[in-house]
């Protein structure tokens, strides 16, 4: 087969194989090429996401969680569980089975739809060469008529907090501790922050999260991230806010963390430290300085709203460019480029993406917060309603949080939506498709929801928007 491609895809993340597969089934020739090699050193594919992402951290959270409410939430439903107990090594061993299957089910799709995988580190060179190195060392030149840059982000370390094997470890390493810490640190209390955290407080840690800011979670409705923080420290995890950490050294097999708060200077004592301060594009060794690509300020990877990069031909997608680093927008980029590669135009609308914090409560929202619409002058109205009025959610134990619906003053057009409490994260895909269609708040206020379903609060936050709601009293009376 000749080295020519139409598409060569670097990187096998969301955003990569993604693309690759929308390439191939628009009829493209198309390759795949993905550095990734496991501590066995076996290749893998499907990037952060499936290897030390949003897959494995949501088999744990999702087992810790059974433990959690198997622990302490049956007895007052009447369920006896006696001497629950945890086995980490088999909860690790079902969260590696899992990752094993996922990543070799892209094998499996690459195979099916024609994607050639390409194993090795993969550099683009002028003209939209590819050099690809590969594990011994050797080099070979592919060539393409696009190519796709999906090479995703790393972790950001931070000169306070050196990484020390054992002790202070990024994500990646907190998803494989083999034993429960007693005490667990966090540097940073953004959505992987709270995540790691509610897994190892869950499971028996002793967790603190030291926070520099003094807002927690700015980017979500303060309605919203004021009541799920009620849930999290009535759950014991402990959010220390306007704590910016300094240092931290390890003594004497335990981690000595300094911050700084407005009580002054602060130690905390910890058995382990997670940094989790956020994430980098990742680019290194990745444009050869022909390659006529640029990076913005911050190191993304410079790309217009469709994903076109500064050189004919090259395009890039996910993490590495601007915008959320969360796994669905990589894969809508992917499908965005891939297309117009094939001639068609589609947009991917920014407007619409979810984010979503798989904590407990979970939390999760679209579209804008209503301090980002006050700021921008937009006169809205809101409606909310608890799910502790909710009859399924009090029926499932599960009572904490509310849906909030922002609609525009004059129009009544749903611009924000957000959820905390139980299956947010599926609750908040109503909120995307009616915001995708335009939906005004009326728009469902007038559909018929399922009785009794958690999805009732979506229908009764949308009535609330006018004052309308039937199962919670309304703020004012309707002229
Ligand atoms: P990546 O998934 O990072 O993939 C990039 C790939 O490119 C990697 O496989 C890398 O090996 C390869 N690569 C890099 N450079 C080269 C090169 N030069 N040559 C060849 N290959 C190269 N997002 C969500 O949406 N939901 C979640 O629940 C969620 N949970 C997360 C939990 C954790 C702990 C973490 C760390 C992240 C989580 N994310 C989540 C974020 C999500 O993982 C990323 O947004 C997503 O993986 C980005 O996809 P991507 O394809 O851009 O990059
Ligand atoms: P995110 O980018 O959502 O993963 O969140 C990372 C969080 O880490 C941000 O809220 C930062 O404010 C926080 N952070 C960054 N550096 C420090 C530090 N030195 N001490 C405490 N928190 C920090």
């Amino acid at each position: 087969m000749s080295d020519k491609y139409d598409v060569i895809v670097i990187g096998a993340g969301p955003g990569g194989y993604v693309a690759a597969i929308k390439a191939a089934q628009l009829g493209l020739k198309t390759a795949c090429v993905e550095s990734w090699v496991d501590k066995q050193g076996k290749n893998r594919l499907g990037g952060t996401c499936l290897n030390v992402g949003c897959i494995p951290s949501k088999a744990l959270l999702e087992i810790s969680h059974k433990y959690e409410e198997a622990s302490h939430g049956f007895a007052d439903q009447g369920i006896v569980a006696k001497d629950v107990s945890i086995d980490i090594a088999r909860m690790m061993e079902r969260k590696t089975g899992i990752v094993d299957q996922l990543t070799g089910g892209i094998a499996g799709l690459f195979k099916a739809n024609g994607v050639t995988s390409i194993f090795g580190h993969g550099k683009l060179l002028a003209n939209r060469q590819v050099e690809v190195t590969d594990k011994d060392g050797k080099k070979k030149v592919y060539e393409a008529d696009n190519v796709i840059l999906a090479t995703g982000s790393k972790p950001i370390e931070i000169p306070p907090a050196p990484m020390t094997e054992g002790y202070i470890t990024d994500s990646e390493g907190a998803l494989e501790f083999d034993e429960v810490p007693k005490r667990v640190g966090i540097i940073g209390a953004g959505v992987i922050g709270l995540e790691l955290g509610s897994v190892w407080q869950r499971l028996g840690s002793e967790v603190t999260i030291l926070e520099a800011l003094d807002t927690f979670l700015p980017a979500v409705d303060q309605q919203v991230a004021k009541d799920a923080l009620k849930q999290f420290k009535k759950q014991g995890l402990n959010i220390v806010l306007g704590g910016r950490v300094t240092g931290a050294e390890v003594k004497r097999k335990l981690v000595y963390v300094n911050y700084e708060d407005s009580k002054g200077k602060q130690e905390l004592k910890v058995d382990k430290l997670i940094v989790a301060v956020g994430r980098r594009p990742y680019t290194d060794g990745l444009l050869a300085e022909d390659s006529g690509v640029q990076l913005d300020e911050r190191g993304f990877i410079f790309v217009d709203d469709q994903c076109k990069t500064e050189a004919p031909g090259v395009w890039a997608v996910g993490d590495v460019v601007r915008g959320p680093m969360l796994a669905h927008k990589a894969s809508e980029e992917g499908v965005m480029v891939a297309e117009r590669i094939a001639g068609h135009k589609p947009q991917v609308n920014y407007d619409c993406i979810p984010n979503v914090i798989y904590t407990n409560p979970e939390v999760a929202w679209v579209g804008k917060t209503e301090e980002e619409l006050k700021s921008e002058g937009v006169a809205c109205k809101t409606g909310f309603f608890p799910f502790a009025a909710n009859g399924r959610a009090m029926a499932a134990n599960n009572t904490a949080g509310l849906v909030k619906i922002i609609a525009d003053e004059k129009t009544d057009r749903i611009l924000g939506f957000h959820v905390t409490g139980p299956q947010a994260s599926e609750i908040v895909a109503q909120g995307v498709i009616a915001m995708e269609f335009g939906s005004s708040a009326e728009d469902l206020a007038l559909t018929c929801f399922a009785h009794p379903t958690l999805s009732e609060s979506v229908h009764e936050a949308a009535l609330a928007v006018d004052d309308g709601a039937i199962h919670k009293a309304n703020r004012r009376k309707k002229n």
